[in-house]
């Protein structure tokens, strides 16, 4: 590595260092909290952003993304660049310049001219919807925001200088749905692209890309029955391809498995394979454990407030087979609930350590039943939205 020697590598006062994001899906956490999932992730960011970094903690470092917000991010994601004095100079901060709004066949656009690669942070509000992005270390001089009506799914586009050195970039949504928004620059560095899908113009399951997630596989078992000893990935992955069975005979035909066989895939892996297939949304399916087994019942899981819609209309669906309530849970850390690109929602169908639960869960009938209402599901979310 080139610019990293250790006892060259120290924090003081009056020093940052320089440093840029590198390899596959760096992102940002609030804190150095640890759970069993990692700490609470802010966001990803793209590649090559510019940080500065003040501390170092084990295997994190502490960013400073403006002069009142720090973060962490994983020392593999970063290279460092060169040690500077800690002063005004650094502090100075990018301009913005002018933006614009549109579309293409398929997505909208929001381009912002900025003068680096910059991190930043986003998240989605609801009544109304919107998407709000800071952006750290810019100062605005955008005095054009250009609105074109090739532009379908947003509504509107303003900003907020919020502190000196963080921009806040309001964009407001024609639907109520969230279905999904990516951020990166192009490889100028110069423009910042945010990427807003658009809610399709039939809301037909027929005409969804839907990605389905068996949990698990491979080397990676996951939890076990407790009488069976069963292992969890051979159930998430016959629960999902019965769901796969269902979905097809419905009339999906856009289906996109991570597995179907017992592979071991990492979640970098199937965030990628994701992408690739660009789906509209995804199921990943689970079967949960604890230490308590007395504890059970199903639960579907949500990281960001614009897509709950879509993993509460699952977890009705699935409360009618006669599971207990476990509940549905938001702000949940877990690697595939992390992507904003489209609406996504966990199942952990019911608990492999519990005896009832379990009982269940060895059955091919349940299996069919599952699958049956998570198909429900999506088709309830849908005709929810036309309200
Ligand atoms: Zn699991």
């Amino acid at each position: 590595m080139l610019f990293f020697f250790p006892g060259v590598f120290t924090f003081s006062q009056d020093s940052i260092w320089l440093a840029r994001t590198t390899g596959k899906l760096p992102f940002l956490e609030y804190g150095i909290g640890e759970d069993r999932l990692g700490g609470a992730k802010m966001g990803f960011l793209d590649s090559n952003i510019l940080l500065k970094i003040v501390d170092s903690f084990s295997t994190d470092y502490k960013v400073r993304l403006s002069k009142y917000h720090t973060a962490y991010l994983a020392k593999e994601s970063v290279i460092l660049l060169e040690k500077q004095p800690d002063s005004e100079m650094v502090h100075n901060r990018y301009l913005s310049g002018s933006w614009k709004v549109f579309g293409d066949s398929s997505f909208d656009f929001l381009s912002i001219n900025l003068e680096e690669r910059l991190p930043y942070h986003s998240f989605q509000t609801i009544n109304p919807s919107r998407i709000i992005i800071d952006l750290f270390g810019v100062t605005s001089n955008t005095n054009w925001i250009s609105q074109l009506k090739t532009a379908k799914e947003i509504k509107n586009c303003w900003y907020e200088q919020i502190e000196d050195d963080v921009l806040r970039v309001f964009i407001e949504l024609r639907h109520q749905q969230h279905w999904g928004h990516s951020i990166a620059y192009d490889s100028t560095g110069k423009k910042l692209w945010v990427t807003v899908k658009r809610q399709p113009p039939m809301l037909d399951i027929h005409l969804l890309k839907i990605a389905i997630d068996a949990g698990h596989g491979g080397d990676n078992s996951g939890a076990s029955g407790l009488v069976s000893k069963v292992l969890e990935k051979n159930y998430t992955l016959l629960i999902a391809k019965e769901t796969e069975k269902t979905l097809r005979r419905m009339g999906v035909n856009k289906i996109f498995m991570t597995r179907t066989k017992d592979t071991s895939l990492t979640m970098i892996e199937r965030i990628e394979l994701l992408k690739q297939f660009n789906p509209d949304i995804l199921v990943s399916i689970h079967l949960n454990s604890s230490s308590v087994d007395s504890v059970r019942g199903v639960s579907t899981y949500y990281r960001y407030i614009g897509f709950r819609p879509l993993s509460v209309a699952i977890l009705n669906q699935l409360l009618t087979l006669g599971l207990k309530e476990y509940g549905n849970v938001g702000n949940f850390n877990f690697a595939l609930n992390g992507p904003s690109d489209y609406p996504n929602a966990l199942v952990e169908v019911a608990f492999l350590s519990n005896k009832e639960d379990e009982k269940r869960i060895l059955n091919p009938k349940f299996h069919r039943a599952v699958a049956q209402k998570i198909y429900l599901g999506i088709a309830n979310w849908l005709k929810q939205l036309k309200q």
